[in-house]
């Protein structure tokens, strides 16, 4: 006998060699009816394994969060038995699982259209509808080799050499057809369901490698219900429309171009708001007893050695021989003992500096050190995605240098600020993950169980809900993640918070503490928004670039009718300026209806209309983004309402209170 232990803690005896299945069939029929796999010691397994030992039982559901990867395995197995109940000549290799859905690479002469996905599908229902079931056997090495070389599958043979022999060989059977695979697997194929959809078709190489077959790689994706499948492919549709690359140029905010790849050349419309972004977060730091630092972009390679860099992260950086080169023809010639120096990666070594300065007292701590710190990083240049991945970043980041007992207080310092810096973008819906220490870690095991204590029991105090990402944390010190959800339900990694023991220790920083010993502070590093490209480039998609009044590049267009009107769109325009207010004059020879429709891709969120008659009565006839009419004003009352309208959420607060 075996002893099954249920979720509930109820412990039950059963014959060894006892399936899942039989256990959930033996406890209800409904239950049995919607559970499609188990957890046998928290791993996922098939319920039809016999289960040879004692421990923990788990039924995964079908509507079950944890269920969607199974679901999109085996839409993955569908897709490749369709495809080769269409076409058998075609070869199949391997089919994973990615986020939202899963793909499969085929081999044929051929590759697949887009026009051919319809069909596929068909041929999925079909299968879906047979409900064949999933079956696993432990197969013989050669007898796979065999089989597999005699259906013509070399892709196979090679997945199976490549297999470490100490590893079992497990084949997955839905009615005729079969794949090697690790599994799990649900019940049967009728488990996929059909809220599934192939969404492309791409080239992609054998194993990555460029001298290798090309394959043709169909995309899909799949879900538990058909209302959440159209959930997601209304997102995309949305999120192709909102794409910051393309708004980006309508709205004439920034470019990209091959000779700096990954970094930004703002135009003057994004660097507005670029800067109206930064001034608010400096103000909100300056408030929250944060320092401004600036700190070198060059610095010698001995201090990223010091600091651990140079080992851990050399690949990300950009490094820089200190010395003139010589020339030989036009190629600048570097001599091989060259110092070096690296453009930082981070601002964390550099902080430490600035820390060192000087003796500190435990008096001088908390320090709060912020810098909107300029950093390059070396991304592979596949990698990049307009804002959202660049090479030339700016953090709005800080550290902060403290006593271990003041982690808790400034952590919840740290959280109110956040909130409200998030709230104040328009995000309210932000989860929060603890993630706890890895296996290969610095420092001592009670150390951790403080820091870990410390930021749990700062979002516990402060009444937040947050989910623990076990081991996820960084090699130095726990760490907290803050991912904010978009207009379109997509989640953003923005903010995080880092405990950091081994950097001071590394760098020697010290303070002198209340009975004249040296200690090492913590440091903690912080940034709210991540990196301003990139909050400002998911701001763009959040918004549909329709960004908050006071974000806006330009906020108001004066334009004219009629060219009796230009010098007075002038003089609203520069009354509109005088009061801060970011104002456009367009006196152009276009017909009023040109002017706006053209206003309106550059997302302005206000046209005020001047003609003869509003010059006359000193008046503006007003016309907001996304509505239809227009009201008139008197000019003192327009400027005046936008003067309020334009400022910042905090300044608004302050002059509230
Ligand atoms: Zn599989
Ligand atoms: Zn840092």
């Amino acid at each position: 006998m075996i002893k099954v232990t249920f979720p509930d803690g109820a412990v039950r005896e059963y014959a060894k060699g006892t399936t899942g299945t039989t256990i959930v069939e033996g406890i209800s029929k409904s239950l049995a009816k919607k559970t499609v796999a188990m957890r046998w010691d928290g791993e996922m397994a098939d319920l039809s394994d016999s289960l040879g030992a004692d421990g923990r039982i788990e039924f995964v559901l079908r509507d079950d969060e944890a269920a969607l990867e199974l679901i999109r395995h085996d839409a993955a197995h569908v897709l490749a038995e369709a495809v080769q109940e269409l076409w058998p000549d075609t070869q199949v290799t391997i089919g994973p699982v990615i986020e939202n859905g899963f793909y499969y690479d085929f081999y044929r002469s051929e590759p697949f259209s887009e026009d051919e996905l319809r069909q596929i599908e068909k041929k999925m229902e079909e299968i879906v509808d047979r409900g064949a079931e999933f079956t696993k056997e432990v197969w013989d090495r050669d007898e796979a080799k065999k089989v597999f070389g005699a259906k013509g599958e070399q892709f196979k043979v090679e997945l199976i050499d490549a297999i470490p022999e100490d590893q079992q060989l497990k084949i997955y059977k839905q009615g005729q057809w079969f794949d090697l695979c690790r599994g799990p697997h649900m019940r049967s194929t009728k488990d996929v369901g059909k809220a599934f959809k192939l969404t492309k078709v791409a080239g992609a190489y054998w194993r990555g490698d460029s001298n290798r077959e090309v394959l043709s790689r169909i995309y899909g994706t799949a879900w538990a219900t058909k209302e959440q499948l159209d959930a997601y492919l209304h997102m995309v549709e949305e999120a192709e429309k909102r794409d910051h690359r393309k708004i980006g140029q309508e709205m004439d905010l920034y470019h990209f171009q091959p000779e700096a790849q990954g970094s930004v050349f703002w135009h003057p419309k994004g660097f507005v708001m670029y800067h109206a972004l930064e001034d608010y977060i400096r103000r909100r730091l300056d408030a929250s007893g944060y320092k401004e630092i600036k700190t070198p972009q060059l610095l010698d390679n001995k201090l990223w050695e010091k600091s651990g860099h140079w080992g851990k992260f050399r690949e990300n950086m950009f490094v820089v021989p200190d010395e003139t080169p010589t020339t030989e023809g036009d190629q600048p010639v570097i001599s091989a003992d060259a110092n070096l120096l690296a453009l930082k990666p981070m601002n964390c070594p550099a902080h430490v500096q600035v820390f060192n300065q000087g003796i500190k007292s435990y008096r001088d701590l908390p320090l709060r050190l912020a810098e909107f710190g300029c950093c390059h990083r070396n991304e592979a240049h596949g990698a990049l995605h307009g804002l959202m991945r660049v090479r030339q970043m700016t953090q709005d980041d800080a550290h902060i240098f403290c006593r271990v007992d003041q982690i808790q207080s400034e952590t919840e310092k740290f959280c109110a600020l956040l909130d409200s810096v998030y709230e104040d973008m328009g995000f309210t819906d932000v989860k929060i993950l603890l993630a706890t220490r890895p296996e290969t870690r610095a420092g001592e095991d009670a150390v951790w169980d403080l820091a870990e204590k410390s930021l749990g029991d700062a979002l516990k105090a402060t009444g937040r809900n947050f989910e623990i990402a076990e081991g996820e944390g960084a090699f130095y010190g726990p760490k907290l993640e803050f991912h904010l959800k978009d207009a379109i339900g997509r989640s953003w990694q923005c903010g995080t918070l880092q405990l950091d023991f081994v950097m001071p220790e590394r760098l020697e920083a010290s303070y002198v503490a209340e009975d004249g010993s040296r200690q090492r502070p913590v440091m903690l590093h912080r940034a709210i928004l991540g990196s301003l490209e990139r909050f400002l480039g998911m701001m763009i998609e959040s918004y549909a670039g329709r960004m908050p009044l006071w974000l806006a590049p330009v906020q108001v267009v004066v334009a004219t009718i009629v060219s009796d009107a230009d010098a007075y769109a002038h003089e609203v325009a520069a009354d509109l300026r005088a009061r801060g207010i970011r104002a456009e004059v367009d006196t152009r020879n276009e017909s009023i209806n040109y002017k706006v429709r053209e206003h309106s891709v550059g997302r302005v969120p206000f046209i005020y209309v001047a003609g003869r008659r509003e010059a006359e009565e000193k008046t503006v006839s007003i016309r907001q983004l996304g509505s239809q009419g227009q009201t008139v004003k008197p000019v003192a009352e327009a400027v005046a309402d936008m003067e309020a309208a334009v400022t910042p959420p905090d300044i608004r607060r302050n002059t509230a209170r």
